[in-house]
């Protein structure tokens, strides 16, 4: 639990403040009997009014302090939880930002989700809850007890009659039920999965009509859920009565043993009532432990899971190298060259060689094509470019610099990136495109939106340029999310320029436009097409095949050598001629 509650650190003072009044609390509740007691056996027993007021004003005293405190302690504590619940929340956002890819393909999306929400918000529960009555209720039971014994020996040890069974139950309530818990929590866990997955995936439960399916895949979940926690309450229903039985008969045995010592004169009426009023709190706060072990058991599984992320280190991060680690002097080419060098690649934790001794070099402001068959490594090899991931084998050189000797920072800055999937987030066009340069002024972003074909479509639109996208936003079509993603790469004005398959929903004409717009651009270009038409107006291609390289060059020399090359474009161009 350790990494995860090192996050209190910072709020030690008043946390400390507020365990102290949860103690002034604790203490007022404790003496409180004693007083009563004094009443009793001071005041009404020998009718002495004088002293029945004095006790009464001290007990109405002690009662509106216990009440302050008790606000203040809440104040305090709110303030303790919900400062350390933020904290810890900013820290697991910035540790994810900085997996590595590989990390991030370790943790399914929904669980880092789960993490952030709901188990920062247990876990912060149990911390506001320790400050107020997770502590405060076993540390009451137990000194209720000692208070007892410190009154009357005699009469308080018939609270102990059942004490190795409480002893016992409490004992085996602690273990399975914090085992259980956790067990609840971690199917709460599947059922959000299964939900989340389903919900992102709704078009496509919809299309193949696999309502039913998930329905019932959810069902299953939902079930195991029941199931585990009506395993985990039936041993709180079972022990709870049992040990309030047990309470209850050990009160009764005092209340018979209490009275027989008080008509006999060793022991005083006051005694008495206050060693009942004793019993009844330890009864009270036991009740409270089933509560309390439930909020553990929820907190542990949730610190658990967030403790993997936080104790993701070393490989696991993408860290930038010291300034002395660098080797800055050996820029030697052009900026916008790359060069792949005998580079071999094999995703983490997997046994494939997904590309394998891939070399070629392009100079700056030309433009390549990558093509091959579904599989065959052009995502994979795009991925490298920025250092998403790092070579297995071989090296790449982008301006002349070895990728593994650039800052990240700088590295990325040289890179426009449009992903196969175009994302844009919810905020205005404007916003979208200035996502990748904040300080981007209008007449930049309209530029960009100008050379990706798309500047005309959102003129159409009722606020133009403010026009908000994604919910409660305009609707936009595959083929427009594509030209926003390209424009917003382009207001970069990036070096290089990586484009996987971005271009796929656009029209002939739209895309040859898009070519001519981004020919006046002195921009190093990848693009990872299927299409010979998009790959001939490039300087060069690159067929891949199973990840090593089937042929490079430009179009007419890929038709001399390249057999493969060749029956792409035949079927092509049988394509067209059918669809013509
Ligand atoms: P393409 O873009 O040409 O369709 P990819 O580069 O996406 O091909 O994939 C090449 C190979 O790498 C495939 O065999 C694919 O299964 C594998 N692959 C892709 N991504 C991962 C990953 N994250 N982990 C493991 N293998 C992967």
């Amino acid at each position: 639990m350790k990494t995860v509650y090192s996050y209190v650190k910072p709020y030690w003072l008043p946390a400390l403040f507020a365990f102290i009044l949860m103690l002034t609390e604790l203490f007022i509740e404790l003496v409180q009997p004693l007083i009563i007691a004094k009443i009793i056996d001071d005041g009404i027993v020998v009718n002495d009014i004088e002293a029945i007021k004095n006790w009464g004003i001290v007990l109405v005293f002690l009662a509106i302090v216990a009440l302050i405190a008790g606000i203040i302690n809440s104040y305090f504590a709110a303030h303790v939880a919900h400062s350390f619940g933020f904290d810890l929340r900013n820290a697991l956002f910035s540790k994810i930002q900085a997996f590595t890819m590989a990390t991030y393909l370790k943790f399914p999306t929904s669980g880092l989700i789960t993490r952030l929400t709901n188990d920062v918000t247990q876990v912060q529960n149990v911390l506001f809850m320790s400050l107020r009555i997770l502590v405060r209720a076993p540390l009451s039971a137990s000194l209720s007890l000692v208070m007892a014994f410190i009154i009357n020996p005699k009469i308080a040890l018939f609270l102990l009659i059942g004490a190795p069974i409480v002893v016992g139950f409490l004992y085996f309530m602690v273990k399975k039920g914090i085992t259980y818990f956790a067990q609840v929590q971690w199917r709460l866990d599947r059922v959000n999965r299964v939900l989340q997955e389903c919900l992102q995936a709704i078009r496509l439960v919809k299309a193949y009509m696999r309502n039913e399916y998930e329905s019932s895949r959810f069902q299953q979940v939902a079930n195991s859920l029941k199931l585990d926690t009506t395993r985990a309450l039936r041993i709180m229903e079972f022990i709870m009565p049992a040990l309030l039985l047990i309470m209850n008969l050990s009160l009764l045995a005092v209340i018979w043993f209490g009275s027989i010592e008080v008509s006999t004169g060793n022991a005083q009426v006051g005694e008495l009532v206050a060693i009942i009023n004793y019993a009844m709190r330890v009864t009270g706060n036991f009740s409270m432990f089933a509560f309390i072990i439930i909020a553990i058991a929820r907190a542990k599984a949730s610190s658990d899971r967030m403790k993997e992320v936080l104790l993701v280190d070393g490989n696991g991060l993408e860290v930038e190298k010291s300034e002395s680690e660098l080797k800055n002097d050996n820029l030697i080419e052009e900026i916008g060259t790359v060069r792949f060098e005998k580079v071999s690649f094999t995703y983490p934790n997997t046994e494939l060689l997904v590309l394998s001794d891939i070399s070629f070099e392009i100079k700056q402001g030309e433009k390549l094509a990558i093509m091959g068959e579904t599989g065959s490594g052009k995502t994979t090899l795009l991925n490298l470019l920025p250092r998403f991931y790092e070579p297995t084998s071989g090296k790449i050189f982008v301006n002349g610099r070895n990728v593994l000797d650039w800052q990240l920072e700088e590295l990325r800055a040289m890179i426009g990136f449009v992903p196969q999937k175009s994302l844009l987030f919810t905020g205005s066009i404007q916003e979208n495109l200035k996502w990748g340069k904040q300080d981007a002024i209008f007449s930049e972003v309209r530029l960009a939106a100008e050379q990706a074909q798309i500047h005309e479509t959102v003129e159409t639109f009722p606020n133009k340029y403010d026009t908000r996208v994604g919910q409660k936003g305009v609707n936009l079509s595959g083929g427009q999310k594509q030209r926003l993603s390209i424009a917003r790469a382009l207001v970069r004005k990036s070096r290089i320029l990586v484009l996987d398959d971005s271009t796929s929903a656009l029209d002939v004409k739209t895309e040859a436009a898009l070519w001519d717009a981004l020919e006046e651009e002195n921009t190093t270009m990848f693009v990872v097409t299927q299409k010979v038409r998009t790959a001939k107006t490039m300087d060069k291609i690159l067929l891949l095949h199973d990840g090593k390289v089937e042929a490079y060059g430009t179009h007419d020399e890929l038709l001399q050598i390249s057999e493969r090359y060749r029956q792409i474009v035949e079927s092509q161009q049988e394509q067209v001629g059918e669809e013509g």
